[in-house]
């Protein structure tokens, strides 16, 4: 098994029991352990993505109404918005590209720490989409890339 994807899968148990431990006792803050152990894993990226979800306390999703799929909308700097998917580890951004695939010095971008995590604390508005609005919403993810 390649190394990076057993580091998702330590990351992935991590998130799993904090989602857990969020869901028991209807806490939505972490614990200062959380905070900590998340740190250890992430590191700036953590803070980084605590400063867009100070900015924006809650997050836009949209959901597809047909298969529950979701997107998280962040917004970024120059007014550019980021689409990603909360259990998935992509983003359309320059530093997921350097950082996390070419560097491999990140296991996340910002944006895919903060969707993570407003999720996990349900600071998120959602929107329910149509099949059509939501691969429109798609599509545009890929787009802006190259803009
Ligand atoms: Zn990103």
């Amino acid at each position: 098994m390649p190394k990076s994807s057993k580091i998702s899968i330590v990351v992935e148990s991590i998130f799993c029991r904090i989602e857990e431990r969020v869901n028991s006792n209807g806490s939505k803050q972490f614990t200062d352990e959380e905070i900590l152990t998340l740190h250890s894993v992430f590191g700036a990226t953590l803070q980084r993505a605590f400063e867009i979800l100070e900015k924006y306390p809650t997050l836009e999703t949209y959901s597809n109404c047909n298969n529950g799929r979701v997107l998280v909308e962040i917004k970024g700097e120059n007014d550019r918005c980021y689409r990603v998917f909360p259990r998935i580890n992509f983003c359309p951004c320059l530093a997921f590209k350097h950082q996390v695939i070419e560097k491999k010095s990140q296991l996340m971008c910002k944006h895919v720490l903060a969707a993570r995590i407003a999720m996990i604390l349900d600071r998120i508005v959602d929107h329910k989409v149509t099949q059509d609005q939501y691969l429109m919403l798609l599509r545009s993810m890929f787009e802006e890339q190259n803009g």
